[in-house]
């Protein structure tokens, strides 16, 4: 049984956090915008913060490699993100999607911006010409600043896909890719499995578990926790580094009441028979004590019946008001999950 590190009187000087996309970059960039303002108690306002982010969701599309995820945490902390869509580039254009439709270039449903291709074209060129995921996300935030140290969870090749039913199949079953599940298919046929196909034989990308080892403090936003914290947990020896490392793990519910607040967990939950509650996140993840990796947890105000169940389950637990209207209430939230583990 693993115990829960002591709290410690010392500021955290130095953070992790683990990241999908639009979720976990709206909680970062107003859990950072409150910590370099000196009001997240508990954490050095000069602390170091690494986000590592799921890089499940990437893929190749017109011959180019796109990491979504990584790009929406980018965009988002560096200030080039499209505030309205939350992905993507702000003043986006959108002439070359357009002119690949025109030749019927399939897929035509992926919204590909102007913008947003350069990105996708440096990260290609220096991929192909042999670097590591990990150096190209640092080369492309050298330009973003983005305040973090941003790590891929892998620099190797994993890929999400989803089982769907399907009648027209002599199995009666196929799978798509991840993006095409959400963006074509808008997440809506039921979800019988979620495949990470490449997972396993995954490692993490350099400089994660040296994070993960000398972290004093790490979060779980309230990104999606199957195709996003359940693929970074997913990496071979992440989950064990976190529950054998010195940092108390917080996480934020993404599941308020019986639905997700954006998004799709809700499908997947079900789909993998996973109770759909701000609890039944909390077990999937588990708590340190048994097998999991997470000593506290936030639920919502309206959850506030659920907080006894958490905190049977071993995981310190309170109910505050979960949604992320702007940055200040953002703030607020990562204040309470940092009180509940660095009391
Ligand atoms: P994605 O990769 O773009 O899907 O983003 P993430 O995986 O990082 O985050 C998606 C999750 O964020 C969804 O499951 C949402 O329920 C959750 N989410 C989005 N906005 C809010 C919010 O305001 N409050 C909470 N608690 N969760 C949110
Ligand atoms: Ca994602």
């Amino acid at each position: 049984m693993s115990v829960p590190p002591a709290p410690s009187a010392e500021p955290a000087r130095s953070v992790v956090a683990l990241s999908g996309g639009v979720g976990g970059a709206r909680f970062l960039r107003g859990t950072l915008a409150a910590l370099r303002a000196g009001r997240l108690p508990g954490v050095a306002v000069d602390a170091h913060v690494t986000v590592v982010a799921n890089t499940a969701d990437d893929w190749w599309v017109h011959g180019l490699k796109v990491c979504p995820d990584l790009d929406t945490v980018m965009y988002t902390l560096g200030g080039g993100i499209d505030a309205e869509r939350g992905w993507g580039r702000q003043d986006e254009t959108w002439t070359v999607g357009a002119e690949l439709a025109a030749y019927g270039a399939e897929p035509t449903w992926f919204g590909l911006g102007d913008r947003d291709l350069a990105t996708h074209l440096v990260r290609t060129q220096m991929v192909e010409a042999g670097y590591p995921l990990s150096a190209v996300t640092a080369a492309l935030c050298r330009r973003w600043q983005p305040d973090v140290e941003l790590l891929p969870m892998t620099d190797d090749r994993v890929e999400t896909h989803v089982l769907l039913a399907d009648d027209a199949e002599p199995s009666g079953r196929r799978t798509v890719h991840f993006q095409e599940y959400w963006v074509r298919l808008r997440a809506e046929p039921a979800a019988q499995a979620v495949v990470v196909v490449g997972l396993d034989r995954s490692s993490p990308a350099p400089g994660v578990l040296e994070a993960v080892a000398g972290a004093d403090l790490v979060l779980v936003p309230p990104s999606n926790p199957i195709v996003s914290v359940g693929t970074i947990l997913g990496v071979p020896g992440l989950r064990d580094a976190l529950r054998a490392g010195p940092a108390p793990v917080v996480g934020v519910s993404p599941i308020i009441g019986r639905d997700h607040v954006h998004g799709m967990a809700r499908q997947l939950l079900e789909g993998l028979g996973v109770d759909v509650s701000a609890t039944g996140v909390a077990l999937h993840h588990g708590a340190r004590a048994a097998d999991g990796v997470l000593d506290g947890w936030l639920v919502a105000e309206e959850d506030a019946d659920q907080v006894a169940a958490v905190e049977a389950a071993g995981i310190a637990c309170r109910a505050v008001p979960l949604l992320m209207t702007d940055d200040a209430a953002t703030g607020v939230m990562a204040a309470e999950a940092v009180a509940l583990v660095r009391p």
